[in-house]
């Protein structure tokens, strides 16, 4: 079952936007991250494990990109992801010499930088905003995972719900589109949660979002937690319904970048079924097809646990 016809995904955007197919190429440039360097916290956030960054280490930004090509030699046009870790945690002469190769690389048409609330100084922003000037396609992907300050200092996020609120105004002020992440199943939350996680970002204004399932990964705080038996992780079905509820609670306009997620063995520890994505994506898909697509909650009012 498409998925885009009941979601306003990337995908749909982007070959709206550019008339053919645009794959979004993930990229480690070697950054680290200001939550694991002492200098906001250390250890990380709890769901986060290195050993899942690592194995996606190639050489240089081109380098890695054509390599990239190579694996999907179908497509013509890209947007280069820098994906793993804090992807503006730098001086901004350094920042602006690997966007630069990145946007000069063959086929190259866009980036999305992905980072933590707390990391993005006006300089970064102001940056991002040229290179959207002249004409690429830009993302700031805002790791924000939950609303709700008390689950952000129960992941070890360094980081609350104000430190979001204000680097989305400032890159609103400066029309750069914003993708937040939400994880569904932080520890302690309900699905309640999600959806009121989800009322606050779309009230502060967000152009795209991301959303994954809590996945405990190996190297994680949170897989010592588990093998504890201290942790549950979602159902497949539990997961699917609280993720179609979100879409459907979600102005059409809006941009999804992922609506699922998946990590490969042996870093995946649970829950098995997000061994693949395609799946998960199928099941959304029918949900959505059944209940109302994305957007059919916004034009009908509903009560917060309705
Ligand atoms: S999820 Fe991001 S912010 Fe958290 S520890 Fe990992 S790289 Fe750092």
């Amino acid at each position: 079952m498409q998925l885009d016809h009941y979601v306003n995904t990337l995908g749909k955007h982007l070959k709206s936007r550019f008339g053919e197919r645009v794959h979004k190429l993930p990229l480690h440039a070697g950054f680290t991250c200001p939550n694991r360097d002492g200098s906001i916290g250390r250890g990380g956030c709890s769901f986060c494990s290195v050993d899942s960054f690592s194995e996606e280490r190639d050489g240089s930004v081109d380098g890695q990109l054509a390599h990239g090509r190579q694996t999907i030699d179908w497509v013509k046009r890209y947007l280069a992801y820098f994906q793993a870790y804090t992807n503006t945690y730098a001086e901004i002469a350094h920042l602006r010499s690997l966007y630069d190769s990145a946007l000069a690389s063959h086929g190259v048409v866009g980036l999305c930088v992905g980072t933590r609330p707390d990391c993005v100084p006006d300089a970064v922003l102001d940056l991002l905003a040229a290179y959207q000037e002249q004409g690429s396609e830009v993302w700031l992907e805002l790791g924000l995972q939950s609303a709700f300050d008390e689950t952000l200092q129960r992941v070890n996020r360094g980081h609350g719900f104000a430190e979001y609120t204000a680097t989305v105004a400032r890159a609103q002020a400066r029309k750069i589109p914003v993708c937040t992440h939400l994880i569904i199943g932080l520890p302690g939350e309900t699905p309640e949660q999600s959806l009121i996680s989800l009322e606050r970002v779309l009230t502060e204004g967000v152009q795209g979002l991301k959303l994954h399932p809590l996945m405990i990964v190996r190297g994680s705080r949170l897989a010592l937690e588990y093998d504890r038996g201290e942790l549950a992780v979602l159902s497949l079905t539990d997961y699917v319904d609280t993720a179609a509820e979100m879409i459907r609670r979600t102005p059409a306009e809006v941009i999804f970048h992922r609506v699922g997620a998946s990590a490969r063995a042996p870093t995946l520890i649970a829950p098995d079924w997000c061994s693949k994505t395609l799946p998960t994506n199928n099941a959304i898909a029918h949900n959505l097809a059944k209940l109302g697509a994305q957007g059919y909650r916004t034009a009908r009012p509903y009560p917060i646990n309705g």
